[in-house]
């Protein structure tokens, strides 16, 4: 069958929410492109908060990774955008020079953010919160900068104030209300919610119009309509977003506020469809998540032809994402004549509750400081329930712990993602789920905001009952409830050889995933090295393709040079290959290595022959380099020979598989330029001996290396790093770090199990075996016709 063209403009929360929708219904049924303006996969862009206010990593908030659209078949065009639409020969151009036709088009161009025309606006330091780069400018700035002042007390004005205040800035927020979060609380809530906040250390500001930013080139200060004047080296506008609607505009499709929608999400032009922030429907253009996840399924739907009653619109609820602060509002927040309320106040702990009544219905609500009952309100809303029901409920609740429990199966437990509690409590029976994470990957609950990550977690324990603290045991993924403990007792007892088969024999409840298909992969190979056929398709792209893939699809090219060191024959060579095929740059990497950037896919054969120098695997889960010292050989202060050791251990661990990427150093003193103490693997020379540390760790999670053992001869260090390479390989989870790794176990253990000669040769003999098949996978793919017509001539990214 001749599949439909489907491409989506907009790489967002969205637009990639419908294309899983139409995946789920018809995963053949579309040829699917996706075009993106940011250079990243598909994030959670409600958690760039709580990247900014730390604890959480950018690489954290990833919805779908790189595999999931290449497994899914998907085009995706990374940090490309579409600059016209031409709906008469069905086409899309983009800002590469692309024309891509297509039967069906889905705009999902999400919002801009709403910048004050003021004076002074364009000034450097003036900063919208939208998307990853705004939040890494600001985290760059607080590292110079100490004051900041946020225009707009919303949501998004809050949740960046904090951020700003734990990234160490003065914070002042600008209001032009008198108090804040006016269209989401009443004034009640919203002054309570100051109080809170300044006990935080936020500065408000409030009923002011900010008339100027001032400053030269940067930023100084803003000047206020009444001539008042403050101090800010950074100034943050979250006054409001406006649909992206110019390039539907420009196509002529009718617009309003935003790209005007019936109830399947169908424009005016036949096979256009608009959903998310950028489409108006019935006169509104939504701004969180949980309407536009609900035109998604519509949208989906109308797409594979399924028949549907449409969109019919959404209520709304809020919660601020601010630690320490509870609000909630949903529905009617402020009375008028014919509202009831039904109010409670608590000024001592600080507590407030508002229900909104009408014609005896529950209309609204606004809680503040205890917000528990804000998704039964949100429902009760929703269903038009009358206000006994809630009055009922809320005393019977009041007496039971559990919240969880005396839920009704129709409530929504998520609101951003329509997920009821039976629906839960179903999949927990019907999979045998076990944990946060399983539920959340079976059921799509808690993959947004996370507010309801804690009635998530109570709906687990008392479904489960005895069993939820018996059964506390991490599954490798959501496709099966098993542990990693448990799955390889069952490879070796069963003797399973194949990933399919792994799945089939223990019962994995998908077709797996791009976490247990990796892992899968890694844990078979390393049980039986000898015999077992790497499945080369279950591999993360960098590794499947055996270069670095960057943000603009091209490629990075590291060859090997053991211990850092090369010839002038070698730099020849790169020089040559990189003036022929046009690399973007040369770089030398902090492992001590020469990086080519910017190489197309189609040129990575040619100069992996040309260059005839084996891979740096700069891209694999294995040993990646060895960083070494000058020396003795030629530094001062040397009393070891560290470059000597350092080539010895790469070319010895060469191509090892691990389960995650490995690093060593080898410094010749303690002044350890190689910077060993915080290396997987870090050697230190001492006057007449060797120290070895391990478990460090320079990146994200920053930890220092421990010593493990001294060795006065090398041969001895050699054997040591084999076995602990080994014990690594064959206890650690896939992806877990020698740092995380040494601190579950505990440095203690690892040197008790390491202490024992015979387990020493026990490892080495299993890390001979397992190198023993190691091949140069440049080599390999050079001489195999088949890997490079599948990989490097036809596969898209
Ligand atoms: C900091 C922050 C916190 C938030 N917190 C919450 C919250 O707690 N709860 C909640 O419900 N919502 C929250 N939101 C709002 C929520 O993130 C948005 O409603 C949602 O992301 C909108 O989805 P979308 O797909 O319509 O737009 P987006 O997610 O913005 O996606 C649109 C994408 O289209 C791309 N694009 C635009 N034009 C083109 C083009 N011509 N070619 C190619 N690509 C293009 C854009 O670069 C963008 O990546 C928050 C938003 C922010 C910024
Ligand atoms: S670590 Fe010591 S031996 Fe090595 S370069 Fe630095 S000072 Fe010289």
């Amino acid at each position: 069958m001749i599949k439909q063209k489907l491409v989506l403009i907009g790489n967002g929360m969205a637009g990639v929410r419908a294309i899983e929708e139409v995946l789920k219904i018809n995963p053949d049924g579309f040829e699917i492109t996706i075009f993106g303006t940011e250079p990243y996969p598909n994030y959670n862009r409600i958690q760039l908060s709580k990247v900014l206010q730390g604890g959480t990593s950018v690489s954290d908030i990833t919805l779908n990774e790189w595999e999931w659209y290449e497994d899914n078949k998907i085009r995706f065009y990374p940090g490309e955008s579409v600059t016209s639409i031409n709906t008469k020969t069905q086409s899309v151009s983009t800002d590469k020079g692309r024309i891509e036709s297509y039967d069906q088009l889905i705009i999902a161009t999400g919002s801009n953010p709403f910048m004050l025309p003021l004076p002074g606006a364009d000034k450097e330091g003036v900063k919208a919160f939208r998307n990853i780069k705004d939040c890494e400018e600001m985290i760059e700035y607080s590292k110079i900068y100490k004051k900041a002042a946020v225009i707009g007390g919303g949501l998004l004005g809050l949740e960046a104030a904090r951020g700003l205040l734990n990234l160490g800035m003065e914070v002042d927020v600008i209001h032009i209300y008198d108090y804040l979060m006016e269209r989401q609380l009443d004034r009640s809530a919203g002054k309570l919610l100051q109080a809170e906040l300044e006990k935080q250390g936020m500065n408000f500001i409030l009923q002011k119009n900010t008339a100027e930013i001032t400053g030269r080139k940067h930023v100084t200060g803003l000047k206020f309509s009444d001539g008042s004047k403050i101090k800010a080296d950074l100034v943050v506008m979250a006054v409001g977003i406006k649909p992206n609607v110019a390039l539907a505009q420009e196509a002529g499709l009718p617009v309003n506020r935003g790209i005007l929608v019936n109830d399947y999400l169908e424009t005016e032009i036949p096979n256009v469809f608009a959903v998310g922030e950028c489409a108006e429907h019935r006169g509104i253009a939504y701004g969180l998540v949980a309407p536009l996840y609900q035109q998604g399924q519509v949208l989906a739907k109308r797409l594979c032809g399924i028949q549907d009653e449409g969109y019919q619109g959404s209520v709304l609820s809020t919660q601020l994402k601010v630690s320490g602060v509870d609000v909630f509002s949903a529905g009617k927040i402020n009375e008028d004549e014919g509202t009831k309320v039904y109010k409670t106040y608590d000024d001592w702990h600080g507590i407030y509750k508002k229900v909104l009544i009408e014609d005896g219905k529950i209309a609204g609500a606004v809680l503040f400081g205890d917000t528990k009952d804000g998704n039964k309100l949100f429902n009760f809303i929703k269903t038009g329930a009358r206000i006994e029901e809630y009055l009922q409920s809320a005393q019977s609740v009041e007496s039971e712990e559990n919240v969880a429990a005396s839920m009704s199966d129709e409530e929504l437990i998520c609101g951003c993602n329509g997920v009821t509690k039976g629906s839960i409590v179903e999949a927990i029976k019907a999979n045998g789920l076990t944990t946060f994470d399983q539920v959340k990957g079976c059921t799509n609950a808690s993959r947004s905001c996370g507010g309801c990550k804690s009635l998530v977690s109570d709906l687990l324990a008392c479904t489960l009952g005895d069993q939820y603290q018996a059964d506390q045991k991490e599954a490798i993924c959501s496709c099966t409830t098993l542990s990693r403990d448990e799955v390889l007792a069952e490879i070796r007892e069963k003797g399973l050889t194949h990933i399919r088969e792994v799945m089939n024999v223990l019962q994995w409840n998908t077709d797996g995933c791009s976490k247990c298909k990796p892992a899968l992969n890694y844990y078979l190979g390393m049980i039986d090295p000898l015999k077992y056929q790497d499945e080369r398709e279950a591999r993360y792209v960098n590794e499947r393709m055996h270069a670095n893939i960057q943000k603009d699809g091209t490629y990075s090219v590291v060859p090997r040079m053991y211990g850092g060191v090369t010839t002038s024959e070698d730099l020849r060579k790169i020089a040559d290959v990189a003036d022929k095929y046009k690399v973007g740059m040369i770089k030398v990497t902090g492992g001590q290595r020469i990086d080519l950037l910017g190489v197309y896919k189609e040129d990575l054969p040619k100069i992996w022959s040309e260059l005839d120098m084996p891979s740096g695997s700069a891209y694999s889960k294995g040993l990646r380099t060895v960083k070494t010292c000058v020396g003795e050989n030629y530094c001062r202060f040397g009393t070891q020979d560290s470059i000597g050791m350092g080539i010895r251990l790469e070319k010895k661990f060469e191509g090892l598989n691990t389960p995650h990427k490995v690093k060593m150093a080898v410094s010749a003193c303690p002044r350890n330029c190689a910077e060993s103490g915080i290396k997987d693997v870090g050697i230190v020379g001492v006057e007449g001996a060797w120290e070895m540390y391990v478990g460090g760790n320079g990146g994200t999670h920053l930890r220092e290396a421990n010593l493990l053992f001294k060795f006065k001869n090398g041969d001895e260090l050699v054997e040591m790093i084999g076995a602990f390479l080994q014990y690594y390989r064959e206890s650690a989870k896939y992806l877990e770090r020698t740092s995380a790794w040494v601190e579950r176990l505990g440095i203690d253990h690892i040197r008790e199990v390491l202490s024992d000669e015979f387990m020493v040769k026990e490892y080495n003999n299993r890390i001979d075996e397992a190198l023993s098949v190691v091949q140069d996978p440049w080599k390999e793919a050079i001489n195999n016709k088949n890997l490079l017509r599948d990989l490097y001539q036809t596969v898209k990214i």
